[in-house]
């Protein structure tokens, strides 16, 4: 039995992670839960799930969590880490937060199962650091990483000539940046294929996602970023692929459903049963579509790329100000294009910190969210 400490719980990945679980009460006890300000739905699950021990929230919780360690405040994922008995960490809180989590549960010798790319893209050298410190293990949940790492099975990260991400271009995808200018949040919420928290689908539709897994891949599979490639795949099927030194290409396909990228980071090597409404039928799929990545119509990719290729504190400014914009965007402060501008300026504007600390990372987090709400006010 794999004793899981799910962090996120009432998110997207969260409930998907919780479905896996259920699915298989022979394999898994869930043994901790966290959230942020959804205390109905947390109660639900701990009173759904007796297994459960440990429980955190960003908020002062006014529901009764009777016998259960109750944890909440700013530091409530981490108090959890240090207090559950646990197997696996599953980490699918949004935003740089879920970095602290990832980087204790590795320092406390446990592997975790990383849905939150903020732990990658911000606190890459960290992690990386962490890891080979501690001889522990990360199993990605983002589903292009997941592909990848399936691909990889029976090979050598070594003769591997480059990843290939697929990106479905998101919401605006067919839009020119003209169109751009004056699109809603309804509009920018809209994805054609995969249903997802607001965050990732704004990201999705400014392509800064597809940066953000660039630089996860770098990290995850310890690979230059002259080897990561994207490319353009309208029907999100083909959920990334690996071409190997011999050009050999293996890709890995399915329905746009997390739930199977979740489960194979738990069960990993094994593959169980899943259950899902709507498997793949490659009969009625007919044709898949690919396009090389256009850089003048989504820039944001290549600020990406420069961004990881320079390493140090530049992911943490590149996600604080990203954080920050979207936030602004979803709250009708600045337009859709001026999430660009805000990434663009604070990248320009902080200050290069080659090999941080923590505290540092926090700091150029800070600063550049800090940068971003006065630059528009
Ligand atoms: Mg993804």
């Amino acid at each position: 039995m794999k004793k899981i400490l799910l962090l996120g719980a009432t998110g997207s990945i969260g409930q998907q992670t919780i479905d896996v679980i259920e699915q298989h009460p022979d394999q898994f006890q869930l043994v901790g839960v966290s959230a942020g300000v959804n205390e109905n739905k947390l109660h639900e699950i701990v009173k759904k799930h007796p297994s459960i021990e440990v429980v955190g929230l960003a908020i002062e919780p006014k529901k009764n969590f009777e016998g259960k360690k109750v944890f909440f405040g700013k530091e409530n994922m981490v108090e959890c880490i240090h207090n559950c008995d646990y197997d696996l960490l599953v980490n699918a809180t949004v935003g740089f937060r879920g970095l602290k989590p990832t980087l204790e549960s590795l320092n406390k010798g446990i592997d975790v199962a990383l849905a939150n790319k903020e732990s990658l893209v911000a606190g890459g050298t960290l992690v990386r650091k962490t890891l080979a410190k501690t001889n522990t293990k990360l199993y990605p949940i983002d589903s292009e990483h997941s592909a990848i790492f399936q691909c990889l099975q029976g090979n050598s990260e070594k003769e591997v000539s480059r990843l290939i991400i697929t990106a479905s271009g998101g919401s605006f995808r067919n839009r020119t940046r003209k169109e751009l200018k004056n699109v809603s949040v309804e509009q920018a919420l809209a994805h054609p294929n995969w249903n997802m928290g607001k965050r990732i689908t704004i990201d999705s539709a400014t392509m800064v996602n597809k940066g953000f897994e660039v630089i996860e891949a770098h990290y995850l599979f310890d690979l230059p970023f002259s080897k990561i490639d994207v490319v353009l795949h309208d029907e999100s099927i083909i959920h990334s692929m690996v071409e190997f030194d011999d050009h050999a290409i293996m890709a890995q396909l399915g329905s746009a459903d997390m739930r199977l990228p979740i489960q194979y980071a738990l069960t990993y090597p094994s593959r169980l049963v899943l259950k899902e409404e709507h498997p793949l039928d490659m009969t009625k799929t007919r044709e898949l579509h690919f396009k090389e990545m256009d850089n003048e119509r989504f820039p944001m990719l290549k600020v990406a790329y420069e961004a990881g290729r320079k390493e140090g504190n530049q992911g943490a400014v590149l996600n604080g100000a990203d954080e920050q914009a979207v936030e602004m965007f979803l709250n009708g402060q600045i337009s859709f294009l001026d999430i660009e501008t805000s990434i663009i300026k604070a990248l320009e504007h902080i200050e290069y910190i080659q090999d941080p600390t923590y505290e540092q990372l926090e700091e150029s987090d800070l600063h550049a969210r800090k940068f971003v709400k006065n630059y528009w006010n």
